[in-house]
């Protein structure tokens, strides 16, 4: 193996002020999973209730009844709970600071001022005919107007359902159908990267798809002030919807299990699934992770990268962080815009603390050279984070060293959209640190490895990462197809949550997340993982991402394709070829050795920014057309260009 794995211990100042030091941690894990009706009740408690839940667990895994319910008779609405009770403590303190794409726009705005643009727009959207369980679509740039949608929403009791304003009309067509949305909100056009999207034409012709006649309204957001076409009766600015409004809009009691949002996931092993969150439960457990994970204290300016498209956006943008009263950077950019600088450079204007991003964008920043940084000093992080994707050790240390000046714990968080929130991730103040695991199990959440029989496998081992039993976060079906949810989720083995990921636990009990199960490659017989493979390529000083895929191969049954995108200052020789399947073979063994090396600019990825690895694969084993949904994908000529550079002739 090849882990000769730094430990990064954690610090004493740090435990010292942590919500959780180690004792702590181990004292609320155990009592968590000896008694979780009790651990969650206490729990609840972080919530304001309208009517306090007296039921609190009422969970089945068993594949002929899977029924997930958490503080079933509770009531409660998420706005409320996400703006009105700050009002009296901390009305004038930011509850989301807006950075625009351009640097020189940004906006703060209060809790109080929140809370009445809030108000406003759930006033509109009640004058426009949505009521409390119809469902919106949310087809958005990030901007407050964003949050002030979901929240307004959630304030009425209608779903939301967000779908990435990065995607194409059929997208946004699927999701309304499939969701029977009747209103749209969207902006003109959205700004990214100092390059406008035209968000309101691909609205229209969405609603040109056969079976979107559901949807009658759409609700536009002046953005940019672009050219649209406009539809009477159907378009409405939002600005005329909402300027008369009252700035008063009494919160709809809900119940916990009813539902809040829909979002699809990603889309990296196949075609999304839309996934159903609900209310108490969700809630309870976005704002618990959100504290501990990232250790939040009050005042402290905390930033998500990620996208509101994404469960990300959802539990850690928005419900989390205002959850807790928490200051939440909104940015509607990307991180390379105007310059590769841009991430520090917000990070040193607004003083964040914690910073919570992608191993993609990590990636991105290192194939620039540690000098990407140098327009900033980031003296005001405290703690980082990752999510999305297993972070490469090497880019661990990148993200330690260069962006976080050697003295932030790095959160690296595993989670899914059907999980709500984060599930295995160290709490800073509590475990140490190895760069590439994403170390320890969340309060109340029981992992296991099983093998294919799905018999649970003991001690330090490899296999298929399950859930014994339900948490409060945990997604209740896929809309409208429960068969679907059942399937996916429940039908592999017997009463566990699979979750379609492989991991090993080491001696301590960590957890490293080794990839997607089916990406797991068998060669002569060996079954390996693709994170460990594409840590080893990472880790050569020319490599700037990898992606490794089996193809059919005559005598090991599979043979090992890798793609590797090389640093900027990097030269694609067949002399690097041929040194870097020898540092593979050196590194993890002979069974690892590279059979093909192709070389990649760039890698299918999901909107989100994963690898498409299902891609990369039917290209390695020459089947170019029959490519599956590539609805996700990023930029789909990536693809053309790897089809035209393929390596087997
Ligand atoms: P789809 O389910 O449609 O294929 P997806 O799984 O990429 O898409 P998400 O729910 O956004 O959609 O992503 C969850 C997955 O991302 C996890 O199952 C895991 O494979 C990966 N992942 C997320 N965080 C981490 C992490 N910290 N370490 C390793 N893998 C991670
Ligand atoms: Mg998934």
């Amino acid at each position: 193996m090849s882990e000769q794995q730094n430990v990064y211990p954690v610090r004493d100042d740090f435990a010292a002020n942590a919500w959780a030091d180690q004792e702590k941690y181990q004292a609320m894990y155990q009592q968590s999973v000896d008694d979780p009706e009790g651990f969650w009740a206490d729990q609840a408690e972080r919530i304001n209730w309208i009517k306090k839940p007296t039921k609190i667990k009422h969970t089945s895994f068993d594949i002929n009844n899977v029924d997930i319910r958490w503080f079933e008779d509770g009531t409660l609405n998420v706005s409320a709970n996400c703006l009105d009770r700050h009002l009296e403590a901390r009305g004038d303190q930011p509850a989301i600071i807006w950075e625009g794409d351009d640097p020189n726009d940004s906006e703060t705005i209060t809790y109080r001022q929140l809370h009445e643009r809030t108000c406003k727009l759930a006033n509109a959207l009640k004058e426009m005919g949505v009521a409390k369980g119809d469902v919106v679509t949310l087809y958005m740039p990030m901007i407050p107007e964003a949050a002030v949608a979901m929240l307004a929403c959630a304030r009425i009791g209608a779903i939301h359902s967000v779908v990435f304003g990065g995607f194409s009309p059929d997208a946004v067509a699927q999701r309304v159908i499939g969701a029977d949305s009747k209103l749209v909100i969207t902006a003109d056009e959205s700004v990214r990267g100092g390059k406008h999207v035209p968000l309101k034409d691909n609205v229209d012709a969405a609603l040109t798809r056969p079976g979107t006649d559901v949807c009658t309204k759409v609700l536009v957001v002046k953005r940019t002030g672009g050219d649209v076409e406009w539809k009477d009766g159907r378009d409405v600015w939002y600005q005329d919807a909402v300027d008369h409004q009252s700035t008063d809009c009494v919160a709809e009691e809900m119940g916990a299990e009813d539902p809040l949002f829909i979002l699809y996931t990603s889309g990296s092993t196949g075609a999304p699934k839309g996934l159903k969150h609900t209310s108490g439960g969700y809630l309870t457990y976005a704002a618990m992770t959100h504290q501990y994970v990232f250790d939040y204290k009050e005042g402290e300016v905390y930033w998500c990268t990620a996208d509101v498209g994404w469960v990300t956006g959802h539990s850690y943008i928005i419900y989390g962080p205002l959850a807790n009263g928490g200051i939440t950077l909104m940015f509607e950019g990307v991180p390379s815009y105007p310059t590769h600088g841009r991430m520090g450079e917000i990070v040193d204007k607004h003083k964040v603390s914690i910073l919570y991003t992608a191993p993609t964008a990590v990636r991105a920043l290192m194939a620039h050279g540690d000098n990407v940084m140098d327009s900033s000093t980031r003296e005001s992080l405290r703690l980082l984070g990752s999510v999305g994707e297993p972070i490469n050790p090497e880019a661990w240390e990148w993200f330690y060293r260069v962006i976080g000046n050697e003295k932030c714990p790095i959160v690296d968080t595993w989670w899914q959209t059907e999980t709500g929130g984060i599930m295995i991730a160290p709490l800073p103040g509590a475990i140490d640190l190895k760069p590439g695991s994403a170390t320890m199990p969340f309060f109340g959440v029981v992992p296991a490895l099983v093998d294919n029989e799905g018999n649970e496998l003991q001690g330090a081992n490899d296999g298929n990462l399950v859930i014994m039993d339900s948490w409060p976060g945990q997604a209740r079906s896929i809309w409208n197809d429960h068969e679907r949810f059942v399937q996916t989720y429940f039908s592999t083995y017997k009463g566990m949550y699979f979750t379609g990921d492989g991991a090993r636990r080491d001696e301590d009990g960590y957890y490293w997340i080794t990839g997607r199960v089916d990406d797991v490659l068998n060669v002569s017989g060996h079954r390996m993982g693709t994170a460990e493979i594409e840590s080893s390529l990472v880790a050569h000083e020319a490599v700037a991402e990898a992606a490794v895929v089996g193809f059919p191969h005559d005598i090991k049954g599979q043979g090992i394709y890798i793609y590797v995108t090389l640093n900027d200052n990097a030269e694609p020789t067949d002399e690097l070829k041929k040194e870097l399947i020898k540092w593979v073979r050196k590194d993890i063994g002979p069974i690892a050795s590279p059979d093909i090396i192709q070389w990649a600019p760039g890698l299918p990825k999901t909107r989100s920014g994963k690898i498409m690895r299902r891609i990369l694969r039917k290209i390695a084993a020459n089947e170019c057309e029959g490519l599956g949904d590539t609805s996700t994908l990023a930029d789909p000529s990536v693809v053309d260009d790897l089809i035209e550079q393929r390596a087997i002739k």
